[in-house]
């Protein structure tokens, strides 16, 4: 007898899996890589290969809309391939990425977007998609590429108001390409930082020698960050265009979005571990140099915020940012700030740090925090439902975790291709068991199972009702 068409090629049994409706002891049922049957524990058809889920809990694989993998940006190339990175996503429960493409100096972001899809072919472990980014200008040229890579399944455009020379447009740009965006079904990723602000606080602290990772929050002051999204907002009412604020830094910022949601705004924001955790007295520690990041992390008091803005639906979700440096990168100009690579490893530990700090601790409830990691970044991305959701038709990606499992922390112990964690020594509870990416087992219990090149490229279309619910 051939194998029946309706049996499951894979059961994952036992567990308590979060659907949409909430927690549920259920069985999932897999074939082909999707989801095909949920049902009652024990009654689905038995066939192909079982996952034994029992005591843990089984979460949507997370979606992480924001990494850099081999990433140029002036002097320094981060440190991990394509393999590398997926490999360590899916060892922190992370079964999507999305990387940038950001055009080169003699690039268009066509080009960049073909050379990205050249690197990351057959490399990745997990899927895998990439943001179009314009970069330095925006002549005709580059205007009249964005609606034809918007409909070949890249409707996400970033944008930076800093990094001048090197990716930065004017903020008179960004209008103009919101308005753009806005006509033809995309969306403006934005980095919010004022560039003059920050380059004359820079320029005041080189003139008075004040050159330490000390100085670097102070050059980055948290007005440099609200003023970006105070402009972007206005621009958002006035082009109705969609604005995904990433890696948002200080405590106002969640607020300035709450009022604009309350004006009926299409703007949305994300936070990073490192804004949640870490605190602006690192940067006068002996390895400040570790934590550089732009926009810096903030006071006790901005993270306090930011968990609100999390819990309160200010802000939409909780990416990592990954930038993989290593310390011999991060050491080579301690001692004179603005030429410090910006940017800290992260993508394989977002899981962990959610779930320690924000499950464990009662700021966020299972549900929140799958929505943060999971599904409101498949739904801003148009990847959603087909990921970020557990459901019948859905890609099969799961995560099964075991809340009680403690730990460490440590870098030695991580997959990410770098020296060093900014989250070194630092307890955990909650951590991965196994991550499924497509119906295939990418992880398991510490090892690597998983085949490179299963990662497929992700198309993606941007579902205007899928945002009205966040
Ligand atoms: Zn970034």
């Amino acid at each position: 007898m051939g194998k029946s068409a309706d049996l499951p090629d894979l059961t994952v049994r036992g567990g308590l899996v979060a659907l949409e409706s909430g927690l549920q002891a259920v069985d999932l049922g897999i074939r082909d890589g999707r989801i095909v049957a949920i049902g009652e524990p024990g009654m689905l058809p038995r066939g192909g290969e079982v996952v034994d889920a029992k005591g843990l809990h089984v979460l949507p694989g997370l979606v992480d809309a924001h990494v850099h993998v081999n990433l140029a940006l002036g002097e320094f190339t981060t440190r991990d391939s394509f393999a590398e990175a997926s490999l360590a996503a899916a060892y922190g429960g992370t079964t999507t990425i999305v990387d940038f493409a950001v055009p080169g100096e003699k690039e268009t972001p066509r080009d960049a977007i073909e050379r990205r899809k050249e690197e990351a072919a057959g490399e990745c472990y997990v899927d895998y998609s990439f943001h179009v980014t314009v970069a330095r200008s925006l002549p005709e040229e580059v205007l009249a590429q964005l609606p034809p890579l918007i409909a070949e399944g890249f409707p996400t455009v970033k944008a930076f108001t800093v990094y001048r020379d090197l990716v930065m447009i004017e903020i008179g740009e960004v209008r103009t390409l919101m308005a753009t965006l806005a006509g033809h079904g995309g969306l403006i990723l934005v980095h919010a930082e004022t560039a003059s602000i920050i380059e004359r606080a820079i320029a005041q602290c080189v003139s008075a020698g004040e050159t330490s990772p000390a100085y670097h929050p102070v050059s980055r002051p948290p007005i440099a960050e609200l003023d970006t999204v105070r402009s972007v907002i206005g621009f958002a009412e006035e082009t109705r265009c969609p604005v995904f604020f990433v890696h948002l830094s200080t405590g106002a910022a969640p607020e300035l979005l709450r009022d604009a949601h309350a004006k009926g705004l299409p703007v949305y924001g994300e936070t990073c571990p490192q804004y949640l955790i870490l605190d602006e007295s690192l940067y006068a520690e002996d390895d400040g140099e570790r934590f550089v990041c732009s926009p810096p992390v903030r006071s006790h008091g901005d993270r306090l915020r930011l968990w609100k803005g999390l819990a309160n639906r200010s802000l939409q979700m909780v990416n990592t940012d990954h930038c993989c440096y290593d310390t011999k990168q991060k050491t080579l100009h301690r001692d004179f700030f603005p030429d410090l690579p910006n940017g800290l490893p992260g993508v394989e530990t977002r899981l962990r740090l959610l779930l320690t700090e924000g499950y464990a601790k009662g700021r966020l409830d299972l549900r929140r925090l799958v929505e943060l990691t999971a599904a409101n970044p498949a739904r801003l991305l148009g990847l959603y439902p087909r990921k970020g959701t557990i459901a019948v038709g859905s890609d099969a990606d799961l995560v099964l975790v075991d809340l009680a499992r403690e730990g460490t922390i440590r870098a030695a112990d991580l997959h990410q291709a770098t020296d060093y964690t900014p989250y070194e020594g630092r307890p955990y509870k909650g951590d991965v068991v196994t991550t499924i990416c497509r119906g295939v087992t990418v992880v398991h219990e510490g090892r690597s199972v998983g085949r490179r090149g299963h990662g497929r490229l992700l198309h993606r279309k941007i579902d205007h009702r899928e945002l009205a619910a966040l």
